[in-house]
């Protein structure tokens, strides 16, 4: 995933793991204290545990970064910590891996960014992904529309997230919307065709604005970036509060019930915490589910042995087997040498239950005649060979491995 993130031009950042808790209450609203693990320090200071990492990598920028030539993109890896019930892919501390696009709402920035999450899942092996792109102010459009007020929105959203579209139809119904009016908004927050919706919202120049927007990434991400497993579905709404403009979900059907594997979009928050306004968009990959769900696709994962062990067979041939440990690993290789002096049988044995393919032993003859004795573990043949060899063989039984 790193390397994916240096070849799309993004940057590593860390933040520490506790942060003061109104980085986020002031992000969320204080109901977000429920979720927190919270504590005073010896100062009587309030500080948690950080629940995700891009209220604070904002803060970073607000505090350090504002002056840096934009569009600025950082990536991060860190644990975070949210007092949830924990379940199947939900943890009390789990991983993100994410990334914060600083500076710029271009379709094709947009559509960079969403390619970029789709191959850090891709390129690391996950096999069946499907992509959902939405817009919350589509969506704020559709419920303007339909005239629902902000106390009947707020009420609603929670249903839209969930996708439980019977609870919602019969919450329209309660609130009073004529049935056909319920079912045509259903059926416009779960539409796939765009043009359903330009018709709905032809009066409201941003939300078409938005949607010419919503057509252009659709579009660069299947002839730019070969990526078609996207579709429409302004029923992705992620918590309106910080989040606006376009936002995206990654789900991974292998998963089960908690299937979401990456959450992002546009979002504000950077005049927030005392910055200069400026586009800010990002996404979250959850690193323990995307491990969850290369395991129940039977994903091989690579293992890295150790190339090379080296066996001393005098106490006298301990500090050249060490110069020669160094000499290797400075060559790259990854090499162990035998540390507590059990014999050779001994020696060769536990190289074997490490799956360690190549055994060097040093013995005071091959010392002496500038050599060494090399062991294939697969074979189980012995040869000797002059120490200035030792590297050109290693390679060359290493590329038969
Ligand atoms: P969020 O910050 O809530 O948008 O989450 C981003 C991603 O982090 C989600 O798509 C999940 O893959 C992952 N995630 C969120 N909460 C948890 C959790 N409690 N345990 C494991 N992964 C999580």
């Amino acid at each position: 995933m790193r390397t994916t993130f240096l070849t799309f031009g993004y940057k590593e950042i860390q933040t520490p793991t506790f942060e003061h808790v109104e980085l986020f209450t002031e992000k969320s609203g204080q109901g977000i204290i429920d979720e927190l693990y919270t504590f005073a320090d010896k100062g009587g200071r309030n500080l948690t545990l950080r629940p995700e990492l891009t209220a604070p990598v904002i803060r970073f920028y607000v505090n350090q970064l504002q002056m840096e030539p934009k569009p600025l993109k950082l990536f991060y890896f860190g644990n975070c910590f949210r007092y949830d019930r924990p379940q199947k892919g939900r943890y009390r501390e789990f991983w993100q891996a994410g990334c914060e696009l600083i500076g710029t709402k271009t379709p094709e920035g947009q559509a960079e960014l969403i390619a970029l999450a789709y191959t850090l899942l891709k390129d690391v092996g996950v096999e069946k992904m499907q992509g959902a792109l939405g817009n919350l102010t589509v969506v704020r459009a559709l419920f303007n529309h339909f005239n629902l007020t902000q106390e009947q929105q707020q009420e609603i959203l929670p249903l839209i997230d969930k996708q439980a579209f019977d609870e919602l139809q019969s919450t329209l119904e309660n609130m009073g919307l004529p049935d056909e009016q319920t079912s045509k908004l259903l059926t416009l927050l779960q539409t796939t065709d765009i043009s359903l919706l330009e018709q709905a919202l032809q009066k409201d120049k941003e939300a078409l604005e938005q949607l010419s927007t919503t057509k252009k990434i659709l579009e660069l991400l299947s002839s730019s970036f070969g990526i078609t497993s996207f579709t429409l579905n302004m029923s992705i709404v992620r918590g309106l509060d910080y989040y606006k403009d376009m936002v995206f979900e990654i789900e991974a059907p292998a998963l089960g019930a908690e299937k979401q594997l990456c959450g992002g979009g546009m979002y504000d928050l950077v005049k927030l915490f005392g910055g200069t306004s400026l586009p800010t968009a990002g996404f979250a990959i959850g690193f323990d589910r995307t491990v969850l769900t290369l395991e129940t696709e039977k994903y091989h994962f690579p293992t890295c042995p150790t190339h090379v062990y080296v066996i001393p067979i005098e106490e006298e041939m301990i500090p050249p087997a060490l110069q020669l440990t160094q000499q290797l690993r400075q060559e790259g290789f990854f090499t162990d040498v035998d540390l507590v002096r059990r014999g050779v049988g001994k020696a060769l044995k536990y190289a074997n239950t490490q799956h360690i393919p190549i055994c060097i032993l040093l013995g005071p003859d091959e010392q002496k005649n500038n050599t060494v004795c090399l062991r294939d573990m697969n074979t189980g043949k012995q040869t000797t060979i002059p120490q200035q060899h030792i590297i050109k063989e290693l390679k060359q039984h290493l590329k038969h491995q």
